[in-house]
C-alpha cells in the first residue's frame, strides 16, 4: 500500500518556473558534461534532487530576518542573534560560524589531524572524507554491519559498532586519534538515523579514552524527529529536547547549514574545550573571516537563527519526513528496490539491484542518475563506486564500497506530490528497459572528491 502523502503545512507565496527540455535537447546536454551530472546546467533540469544541500525554500520569516541582517565587520547584531539560537538549540560553549559544513570540517583538521593519525566514525560524509585526508589522515568507517545490508529493517541503520570502535581504539592507539565523530543523519549509509542509545555508548567509549567526539550535525533535527518516532522513552519528548540531549553527550560539532538549518549558505563549528576554541579561531581568521561572520554576509546569520528553529518544528519534520516516505512506497510498488528502512533526506535507490549485469567498476549507479536524466530530465546524485572507490594507499588495490545507490534527495519545501509522482513513474520507465543499458568508464578522474568534476564515457 502506498504511504499516503502529507498536505504540506505552508503554502505557495512566490514560484520559480522549471522546464523539461526536449529528448534530443537531453541527449547533447549530458555529452557536452561529459555523463557527469554535477557539470550540467540546472537550468536544463526539470526536477533537480541532487542534493538536499542549500537547495530547500527559505520561508516569509527568513526573508524578513534576511532584511534585519547587519552587515557590521566585528559584533555584528547578526552574529549575536545566531549566537542566542545556536547556544539554544545545541549548548556548547563556543561556536563559530563557517561558510559551508566542510569549512568547519576543514578547520578542525587542519588544527588536530596529523599525517598518519585516524578518525573515525560511523561513515564520514565525502567532505569530512577528503578533509582527513588532504591533511595526511585516515578516515575509518565503523558503521554496524546491519547498514550494509539494504534490506535490514534496523530502525537506526546509522549506529556505530562499539566493540568495533574499541577495538579500533586499542589497536590503532589513542595517540593517533585526534578526535572521533559520528554522522548524524548518516547522509552515506542512505540517510539513517543514530539511536541515543548509540550516542550514548559511542560518547562514552570516546571518553573512556579521552578522545574528543565530535557530531557532523548536518541533519541532527531529523535524526532527533526518528528517535521520538522510533526509540523507547523519547515518544513523548520534544525534538527540541532530545536534540539538546544529543549534543549534551558530546565534546562539539561540525554543521552544514545548508541541511537541516534550511539556508541557502552556512556552516557552524562549535566546541566546548576554549584552548581548541582558540586555535580553530585562528585558522578560522586565515581562511573564513573574523569570528563574528566566519565567511557569511550578516543576513546570511539572521537567516540561519530563524531557519535553525524552523528545522526543529515537528510539522515540518513530519511533512518532510513523510514526504520522502511516499516517495520510497511508490518506488517500491513499481519493483525497484530502495535502501529499507526510508531515510530522512532522500530516497536511496538499490542501482546495483536494478543493473546487476553493470559491475562496480562500471559505475551501475552512475548509469542510472545518466538514464533519470535521459528519461524524466531529473536529476539524483551517485553515491557508489564514482564517489566512494579509493586506492588504498598499504596495499595498492581499488577497494570499493559495499553499495551501489542513486540518492534522490529531497529539497526542503520546495517539490509537491506530483512532482514526486513524476520521479517514480520516470524510474519504472527504467526499470523495464533496464537489461539494456550499459555502464561507464572515466575519460578524466582527479584524485580527491572525485564526483563532483570526472568525465565518462559510456562503454
Ligand atoms: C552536506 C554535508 C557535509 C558538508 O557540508 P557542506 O555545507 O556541503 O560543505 C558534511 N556532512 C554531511 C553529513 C553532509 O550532509
Amino acid at each position: 500500500m502506498t504511504t499516503t502523502y502529507p498536505p504540506e503545512p505552508f503554502r505557495i507565496k512566490m514560484t520559480e518556473p522549471i522546464r523539461l527540455i526536449p529528448r534530443e535537447a537531453r541527449e547533447a546536454a549530458l555529452k557536452e558534461a561529459g555523463y557527469n551530472l554535477f557539470l550540467m546546467k540546472a537550468e536544463d533540469m526539470f526536477i533537480d534532487l541532487l542534493t538536499d544541500s542549500g537547495t530547500g525554500a527559505m520561508s516569509q520569516e527568513q526573508w524578513a530576518a534576511i532584511m534585519r541582517g547587519d552587515e557590521s565587520y566585528a559584533g555584528a547584531r547578526s552574529y549575536h542573534r545566531l549566537k542566542n539560537a545556536v547556544e539554544d538549540v545545541f549548548g556548547f560553549k563556543y561556536f563559530m560560524p563557517t561558510h559551508q559544513g566542510r569549512a568547519a570540517e576543514n578547520i578542525l583538521s587542519a588544527v588536530l589531524v596529523k599525517p598518519g593519525m585516524y578518525v573515525p566514525s560511523n561513515m564520514h560524509f565525502d567532505t569530512t572524507d577528503a578533509n582527513i585526508r588532504a591533511r595526511g589522515g585516515r578516515p575509518a568507517n565503523l558503521v554496524i554491519d546491519e547498514a550494509n545490508d539494504p534490506n535490514n529493517p534496523h530502525p537506526f541503520k546509522g549506529n556505530m559498532d562499539v566493540s568495533k570502535l574499541r577495538a579500533f581504539i586499542e589497536k590503532i592507539g589513542v595517540e593517533n586519534i585526534p578526535f572521533g565523530m559520528i554522522t548524524v543523519t548518516n547522509n552515506a549509509g542512505g540517510g539513517q538515523p543514530v539511536s541515543m542509545e548509540n550516542l550514548k555508548a559511542v560518547s562514552a567509549v570516546y571518553h573512556e579514552f579521552r578522545i574528543p567526539f565530535f557530531i557532523d550535525a548536518a541533519r541532527y533535527a531529523e535524526n532527533a524527529f526518528f528517535i521520538k518516532q522510533r526509540e523507547a522513552g523519547y515518544e513523548k519528548k520534544s525534538v527540541k529536547e532530545i536534540a539538546h540531549e544529543m549534543f549534551s553527550l558530546a565534546d562539539g560539532m561540525t554543521m552544514s547549514a545548508k541541511k537541516d538549518a534550511i539556508v541557502n549558505i552556512g556552516g557552524l563549528l562549535c566546541v566546548n574545550d576554549e584552548n581548541l576554541f582558540q586555535n580553530l579561531k585562528n585558522e578560522l581568521i586565515l581562511r573564513e573571516g573574523f569570528p563574528t561572520y566566519g565567511g557569511l554576509a550578516g543576513r546570511d546569520l539572521d537567516a540561519m537563527a530563524v531557519g535553525l528553529y524552523e528545522g526543529l518544528d515537528e510539522d515540518y519534520l513530519s511533512y518532510r519526513i513523510g514526504q520522502t516516505a511516499y516517495l520510497a512506497s511508490r518506488l517500491n510498488e513499481a519493483g525497484i528496490p530502495t535502501i529499507q528502512p526510508t531515510g530522512g533526506h532522500g530516497v536511496y535507490i538499490n542501482a546495483g539491484a536494478i543493473f546487476p549485469h553493470i559491475p562496480n567498476y562500471e559505475f551501475p549507479a552512475q548509469a542510472l542518475a545518466v538514464e533519470l536524466y535521459r528519461e524524466g530530465g531529473i536529476r539524483g546524485v551517485e553515491i557508489g563506486s564514482v564517489m566512494f572507490a579509493c586506492l588504498d594507499p598499504e596495499d595498492n588495490q581499488w577497494h570499493y564500497p559495499a553499495l551501489e545507490l542513486l540518492r534522490l534527495a529531497i529539497p526542503r519545501r520546495t517539490y509537491t506530490q506530483s512532482h514526486l509522482d513524476y520521479v517514480a513513474d520516470s524510474l519504472a520507465a527504467i526499470k523495464s528497459r533496464a537489461d539494456n543499458v550499459r555502464g561507464y568508464k572515466y575519460a578524466y578522474a582527479p584524485e580527491f572528491l572525485r564526483h563532483f568534476t570526472a568525465r565518462f564515457e559510456p562503454l
